[in-house]
């Protein structure tokens, strides 16, 4: 019988060999597993890839229950584990590169997905060529002979440019390159993968997944072409989480969809607040026109969440300081997909080291928010006091 999807983020991985009839599965700590028989010992190593106890590395009834989940939900063959978002993004690349091969890497990546192939990739004789999140069918142009990997990022760090995902693994596949999507905005949730042409799905279950900034987690999931050899040599670099933290990746997935829609729905509030702000000269919002990008979110995404960014009119770092500081309930720190909200300043300048083709057209300061699950109106009075505050430091100056 076919489940509705809200259905599946409450049953899935719940089979009774995980839970042992509780509601959810025990966390289950083992380094060593022992075996009745020989038999039964020569049965798990024969079937030591496929969920079946053998030793800790290859994971206990809790890694089974929630790779399950997240198979489930983004639609692949399998998931490996990871203790971190950046390892599933290094070791899925890692997986299927020689010394000689070639990466096209979209220039909005995370910035350790960019360190990672300047300062690994690099010395093992990879090269990385960036190129512009909006490129589309251009892609073709940048494809080498020994082209390997065609990596995406849907929409961009800070910037939040969203791809055209089905246009470029259509061509990334004509010339036999895997695609790897780091699909960590989406939470595996609201952009389907594999429909889309996605052969490697990763995340950084950090984020969403998990929900409430408690946990580091990574997840890769596969299609059938890519699972075996993500799965033997992920295993084989150590990669290996533990039972606790898969027990809340788990846990996170019961509400990841409740917890996303009310994500959208406050963030796309306080977006068009922000649009329509006389600081504000646009707001790169997926579900907004301003977007780059914005028609293919339109057209390939089935919801939002709560990160998004906004650039100001002007670039004056000391303003920027004063609407930082004194925030009431934003808080300033790295990561997202938390309960609570979020921010951040870049100002344009950073980018230079962080964009090699994609340059941003803006000159004003870039924010970017993550809006968690307060009452909209007590976050929009704290942007507010924050405006005046960097609103008065502008007008300080120009008295000067
Ligand atoms: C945070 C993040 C990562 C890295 O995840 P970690 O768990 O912090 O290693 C990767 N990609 C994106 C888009 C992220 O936001």
């Amino acid at each position: 019988m076919s489940e509705g999807k809200k259905t599946k983020f409450v049953t899935t991985g719940r089979n009774k060999e995980w839970t042992q009839g509780a509601v959810n599965p025990p966390v289950q700590r083992a380094s060593s597993i022992i075996f009745d028989s020989v038999s039964a010992k020569n049965h798990a190593t024969i079937n030591r890839a496929g969920k079946t106890l053998f030793y800790g590395r290859r994971g206990t009834n809790t890694h089974f229950a929630f790779q399950e989940a997240m198979t489930d939900i983004e639609g692949g063959a399998g998931c490996a584990l990871y203790p971190c978002g950046t390892a599933a993004i290094t070791n899925a690349i890692l997986s299927f590169v020689s010394s000689g091969d070639h990466i096209l890497m979209v220039d909005t990546c995370y910035e350790p997905t960019r360190d990672f192939c300047e300062k690994i990739m690099k010395k093992m004789g990879v090269e990385t060529t960036y190129y512009d999140p909006m490129i589309g069918k251009e892609i073709e142009s940048l494809i080498q002979p020994n082209t390997k990997i065609l990596f995406t990022e849907s929409p961009g760090s800070i910037t939040m440019e969203v791809q055209d995902i089905p246009t470029l693994s259509r061509i990334a596949h004509a010339h036999d390159i895997i695609v790897i999507l780091d699909n960590t905005w989406a939470a595996g949730v609201n952009f389907s993968p594999f429909e889309h042409g996605v052969d490697i799905s990763v995340q950084a279950a950090t984020k969403y997944i998990v929900g409430h900034s408690d946990v580091m987690l990574g997840t890769a999931v596969a299609n059938e072409k890519c699972w075996d050899q993500l799965r033997e040599q992920s295993y084989l670099m150590g990669q290996c989480v533990s039972p606790d933290d898969a027990y809340l990746g788990l846990r996170g997935i019961r509400t990841l969809d409740v917890r996303l829609r009310q994500h959208a729905q406050s963030s796309l509030k306080i977006a068009r607040w922000l649009a329509e702000r006389p600081e504000v000269d646009h707001v790169r919002h997926p579900a907004l026109e301003t977007c780059p990008g914005h028609t293919y979110f339109q057209r390939d995404f089935t919801g939002g969440n709560g990160l998004f960014s906004f650039v100001l009119k002007t670039s004056h770092p000391r303003a920027t300081t004063a609407l930082l500081d004194h925030m009431q309930h934003f808080s300033m720190g790295y990561s997202w997909g938390g309960f609570e909200s979020l921010i951040l300043a870049n100002e344009p300048k950073s980018f230079d080291a962080l964009r090699t083709v994609a340059h941003p057209h803006f000159t004003g300061t870039l924010i970017r928010i993550h809006i968690g699950l307060e009452d909209t109106d007590d976050l929009i009075a704290d942007l507010e006091a924050g405006f005046q505050r960097y609103q008065a430091v502008l007008d300080s100056l120009s008295d000067e």
